[in-house]
């Protein structure tokens, strides 16, 4: 019964029906939004030694060059991709300098939502901003973050003029996603589940396959 659960649960994040009807033969550009930590890696950047190299964070050098040959796809289709992430931005950008991946306007990654102190990891909010979202008393910072995350797609979508439905957001955090689809994020998805096995960048590679056939991008 547990499972079944889990599964309908699973499905209805990564149901893609929303998109399917969405998509017409004219070209529309959409904004593609990525957590980093355990979306696009297999571990967790906070974790892991660095004397393994860069690649064990993303399983493999073939891992990562999957990921960055679909990236480059979606980027010369015309489509954008940012990342969102809880982790301090400045490690974020460091890690992908290392294994060649260029952040900036015209780059590969257009620009990395995070943390911009190491506080922030823990308190994303000031108890100004805190009093602005209705947040005062919520201590709970995967909830507080959840929220974040949805400021930072709520600035993209401004910086990007594009309508919420055409952010493509993805987590691997449920409450993530969730917060995402609550705040009109429709076209979000829960990266790994539990019935498949599959988890953080192995689940986004067929993830990424699903969207890329959908969109019918030459590869
Ligand atoms: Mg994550």
């Amino acid at each position: 019964m547990n499972n079944d659960i889990n599964r309908m649960f699973n499905k209805s994040f990564n149901d893609m029906t929303f998109l399917q009807n969405e998509l017409s033969s004219d070209f529309q550009k959409f904004i593609f939004v990525f957590d980093f930590d355990l979306t696009m890696t297999i571990k967790n950047s906070g974790e892991y030694r660095v004397e393994t190299g860069y690649y064990d964070l993303f399983g493999s050098e073939e891992k990562l060059e999957k990921l960055k040959k679909k990236l480059n796809s979606l980027k010369s289709s015309g489509h954008v991709i940012y990342i969102n992430t809880r982790a301090y931005a400045e490690y974020v950008r460091r890690i992908l300098k290392n294994v060649n991946i260029l952040v900036g306007d015209e780059c590969l990654i257009k620009c990395v939502y995070g943390s911009q102190t190491v506080e922030e990891i823990q308190k994303p909010f000031t108890l100004t901003e805190l009093n602005e979202y209705g947040l005062l008393g919520i201590e709970n910072t995967y909830v507080l973050w959840s929220v974040k995350k949805v400021t930072f797609l709520n600035l993209i979508s401004t910086i990007e003029s594009i309508p919420k439905s055409n952010i493509l957001f993805f987590d691997d955090l449920s409450v993530n996603v969730n917060t995402a689809k609550m705040n009109g994020y429709k076209n979000s998805f829960l990266i790994g589940s539990d019935d498949s096995g599959l988890y953080g960048l192995d689940f986004l590679l067929i993830k990424l396959d699903q969207i890329i056939d959908l969109f019918k991008i030459k590869i």
